[in-house]
């Protein structure tokens, strides 16, 4: 069985005890490995982990979507083995947003204590059917890139938060799309995917794909994914509530939040 369970979301479950806080973070348990998909901000991903039941010692493989400290925030309180940690070059570096620090908390040499680490743009299998995506290339225009902030390069650039990545894992009812907070554009993301993968089938898209606002590219996105004929979507972390109004007009959502357990394969 392939699973997922939501270890960091900003939405928690009533009469579940466990902690929420506005950032993401994901496990991936397939028979094979065990996968951490980005850190959450603070410690709660692995108090949630712990309330869980669930020992961070098991896990084989972390992956960061992107650089934002709602992601990356988590890896000071990595307390588990020194494991392979994927991720686009960019998630390193000093990030500021209106004069506050919004990158990876570490720097390189810092993270390498930590993690084995694995920079990369190119698409990176992890195992045989679960490939981080890399760099994601623009196919809509409705999806061009928004910066935010400014990261330190030579200089202090705009940051367009190329970085930002998504996971995919190939099952046998089609491509699960696990993003972080889709910078990059929820579409674009699962048009790299199907390229990348060679299949066309969506059986399901869960994650953060920053719709915040009731504008031209909700309306856009909503059309396209509506073509993608994806059969669960799941949107959370950073999709507002007259977001997903909209877009339950429209299309099947599903509601999530920490604790929640999706079979992605029987
Ligand atoms: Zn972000
Ligand atoms: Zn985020």
């Amino acid at each position: 069985m392939k699973k997922l369970t939501i270890l960091c979301d900003n939405n928690t479950f009533i009469d579940q005890y466990l902690l929420g806080e506005p950032a993401l973070s994901f496990l991936i348990e397939t028979d094979e490995k065990k996968v951490l998909f980005d850190f959450g901000y603070s410690d709660v991903t692995f108090k949630n982990a712990e309330i869980l039941g669930f020992d961070i010692n098991q896990i084989d493989y972390a992956v960061l979507s992107h650089g934002h400290n709602d992601h990356t925030g988590g890896v000071q309180f990595w307390s588990g083995k020194r494991i392979p940690l994927i991720c686009h070059p960019d998630c390193i570096g000093k990030t500021v947003y209106e004069q506050l620090d919004i990158g990876c908390p570490l720097s390189e040499s810092e993270l390498n204590e930590k993690f084995a680490l694995s920079l990369t743009k190119q698409p990176y299998w992890i195992t045989e059917n679960l490939c981080f995506l890399g760099e994601i290339p623009t196919s809509y225009t409705f999806e061009k890139r928004i910066p935010i902030g400014k990261k330190l390069k030579d200089e202090w650039e705009d940051d367009l938060v190329k970085e930002d990545s998504a996971l995919v894992l190939k099952t046998k009812t089609g491509l699960w799309i696990l993003t972080g907070c889709s910078h990059s554009g929820i579409c674009s993301i699962i048009q790299h995917a199907i390229k990348v993968c060679g299949c066309d089938k969506i059986a399901g898209v869960i994650g953060g794909f920053h719709l915040l606002e009731k504008n031209e590219r909700l309306i856009k996105t909503i059309e396209t994914l509506k073509n993608f004929e994806i059969k669960r979507l799941i949107p959370t972390h950073c999709v507002n509530l007259a977001s997903k109004i909209e877009m339950s007009k429209y299309l099947k959502i599903e509601e999530a939040g920490a604790g929640l357990t999706i079979v992605l394969e029987e």
